[in-house]
């Protein structure tokens, strides 16, 4: 079997062509060009397709809320402009003759670490995605939580500061506007304007600039507020922590250790793991989707 498996994100789209166990041949990226709409991203997804002749089912994930048994987007924020309402899955097997499955990358991502990543181990672990924003996911016995309207998990938005920033969502204090990547980089940039990506920061402070390192750690700090809360209502075996700032062994380690030190002592045994796939992850998870 050939499945075309594609991660549609923000800024790239990440595809690929896999057998149903997850053997990529081969994986590619192109830029998403998100900002010109959703119908352009599905008309530059089917030119890309059409290379492809003979696979035999199509597996998507995307950001945005997903209707995962009718293949559409419930939502999708002003990253991707008229992608709200989308029927991805009507559109592409009406012109492709082919059985489509489309996820939210999120749950994409968790379907791939529990299938395929360290992650295959827990029966019970969340994970959380730590970038532009937070996303995540809750893995119980061994399946996915959707919630009643499929959207469950939105960590990015539990409130860690009454009365803080002012987010996207319409509250204010949202965990993500303290702990996302985005917020880490912001503060950084205080200090350091060429600190635009997670790589340079990480150069500085081993470089040994101590008022980085400080702001890292204010940044775990705020990290490990989320995580706290997140490990007391679960009770997870593990929690799997992604994006890119968690491929820092340093990072880790610090929200880890925190962690341990703050929750109840019956919580202790915790274990917070990077996650294993990394970016590609969403892609693995949906080569699974397919066998259902
Ligand atoms: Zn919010």
């Amino acid at each position: 079997m050939q499945i075309f498996a594609a991660d549609i994100g923000g800024t790239k789209i990440k595809y690929g062509i896999s057998d149903e166990k997850g053997n990529f041949a081969w994986t590619k990226e192109t830029d998403t060009e998100s900002k010109k709409g959703g119908s352009y991203i599905i008309r530059k997804l089917e030119t890309i397709i059409e290379d492809y002749p003979t696979i035999n089912a199509i597996s998507l994930s995307t950001a945005g809320q997903v209707n995962h048994k009718d293949g559409y987007i419930i939502y999708a924020n002003e990253n991707i402009p008229q992608y709200t309402g989308m029927r991805i899955k009507d559109i592409l097997e009406k012109k492709f003759q082919v059985p489509v499955v489309v996820e939210n990358d999120v749950n994409a991502a968790i379907i791939g670490e529990k299938n395929f990543g360290d992650a295959a181990k827990y029966d019970n672990f969340i994970f959380l995605t730590f970038g532009t924003g937070i996303g995540g996911g809750i893995v119980i016995d061994s399946q996915l939580y959707r919630g009643v309207n499929k959207v469950a998990g939105e960590f990015g938005h539990i409130i860690t500061h009454p009365n803080g920033l002012s987010c996207s969502c319409g509250n204010s204090g949202c965990y993500e506007r303290y702990a996302s990547t985005t917020a880490l980089l912001k503060e950084a940039q205080k200090v350091n304007s060429q600190c635009t990506n997670g790589e340079k920061l990480f150069e500085e402070i081993n470089n040994g600039d101590r008022e980085l390192l400080g702001i890292l750690d204010n940044w775990c700090q705020e990290v490990v507020v989320g995580l706290i809360n997140v490990v007391h209502i679960f009770n997870p075996e593990a929690i799997v922590i992604g994006g890119g700032i968690m491929e820092q062994k340093l990072a880790v380690r610090k929200v880890s250790e925190k962690v341990k030190e703050l929750v109840m002592p019956s919580f202790a045994n915790v274990k917070i793991i990077k996650s294993s796939l990394g970016n590609k992850a969403g892609l693995y998870g949906v080569i699974s989707l397919q066998e259902l």
